[in-house]
């Protein structure tokens, strides 16, 4: 039993798309869900409702409407404390006042009052398939939705992806949660709905939902180890000096080999010229992002994580006793 974490439940659960508007599973997938919705007659929402509302949004409407990115910024690094109690100005970019409307319907961030979970979508061109893309190593919610994603798609990799912040701070909508992901599915060009990848989202939306609910009924989850690709740095394209143009593309033998093993050595690009430019790292190392579209102008051609085994708890849901002693606690501690 010393190996089991009962955590509070997921009552408020939110899905995302479309903080990224030209990332179109997403944005597909959330109007057929609210399509979906509306349908479901008023009884049946009663009849599953109450253990858990799940709330859908489309994160940035005029991004969507002329299928871009953004409009003046990216949304999904505007959700830091400094961006989101700033004035709101007229020159206030269209995406920072967006994620302060955002953060007041989600969060707001870091409060007892923000969602339980929060699962925002997304595309990559990258050849990366379901990837859950997380800030922390030990949110057990997050990790055991992954093994469930893993073991219920098995036609598609699932792999979870760790962005160490001990040193700055969480910046995506997902971090306006208690717990939050990015889902990341790929390839898919941008501004393109491919119907195998939105079927992969899709699958990947409702095991997410489903385990909530098997969690949130009680259901006990054994602890075990997985896998966490935690993110270790970044590589840009090589460039110009003086015109900062970019000099060569991802190599032939890397493109499209996301989490397959880089070793000191094999080929990374390749020149205009045609000349081969190798891994020069010390360390053998994972990559991934390979050649994503948006990340040109991030200076991002790749980045490449390492692996680790983690071992996670078993997980059940408190009961409302539990869940009474805590919150008694919780309100002592803010007393004193
Ligand atoms: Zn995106």
């Amino acid at each position: 039993m010393k190996d089991q974490s009962r955590l509070p439940r997921l009552s408020r659960v939110a899905v995302c798309g479309g903080t990224h508007g030209n990332e179109l599973s997403g944005v597909y997938l959330v109007r057929e869900l609210l399509k979906v919705k509306k349908k479901k007659k008023k009884e049946e929402e009663d009849e599953d409702g109450g253990a858990m509302s799940v709330l859908l949004v489309l994160s940035n409407p005029r991004a969507m409407q002329q299928c871009l990115r953004y409009i003046d910024t990216d949304l999904n690094r505007c959700f830091t404390h400094a961006c989101l109690i700033g004035p709101t100005l007229d020159k206030t970019p269209y995406e920072m006042r967006r994620a302060r409307e955002l953060n007041a319907m989600l969060g707001p961030k870091g409060s007892a009052g923000a969602m339980d979970l929060i699962c925002d979508l997304h595309n990559t061109t990258a050849n990366m398939g379901l990837s859950l893309i997380t800030y922390s190593d030990h949110d057990w919610i997050c990790m055991h939705i992954f093994r469930h994603l893993q073991r219920q798609i098995p036609d598609t990799p699932v792999r979870y992806i760790h962005y160490d912040v001990t040193s700055k701070e969480s910046y995506s909508l997902d971090s306006v949660g208690k717990h939050g992901f990015a889902m990341e599915v790929g390839p898919q060009p941008h501004g393109v709905v491919r119907s195998n990848i939105y079927t992969t989202m899709k699958s990947g939306v409702q095991y997410m939902l489903d385990w909530v609910h098997f969690f949130n009924s009680g259901v006990i989850f054994d602890g075990g180890f997985m896998d966490v690709f935690t993110v270790v740095k970044h590589i840009d394209y090589p460039r110009d000096g003086e015109t900062h143009n970019i000099t060569a593309a991802i190599h032939p033998q890397l493109q499209d080999r996301d989490f397959c093993l880089l070793r000191p050595g094999d080929p990374l690009f390749q020149t205009f010229s045609g000349e081969t430019l190798r891994y020069t790292g010390s360390e053998p190392l994972y990559p991934f992002f390979i050649n994503e579209s948006a990340y040109y102008e991030k200076g991002i051609a790749l980045c490449l994580a390492r692996k680790r085994r983690v071992k996670i708890p078993s997980v059940r849901v408190q009961t409302e006793e539990e869940e009474r002693q805590n919150e008694q606690r919780y309100t002592s501690e803010e007393e004193e």
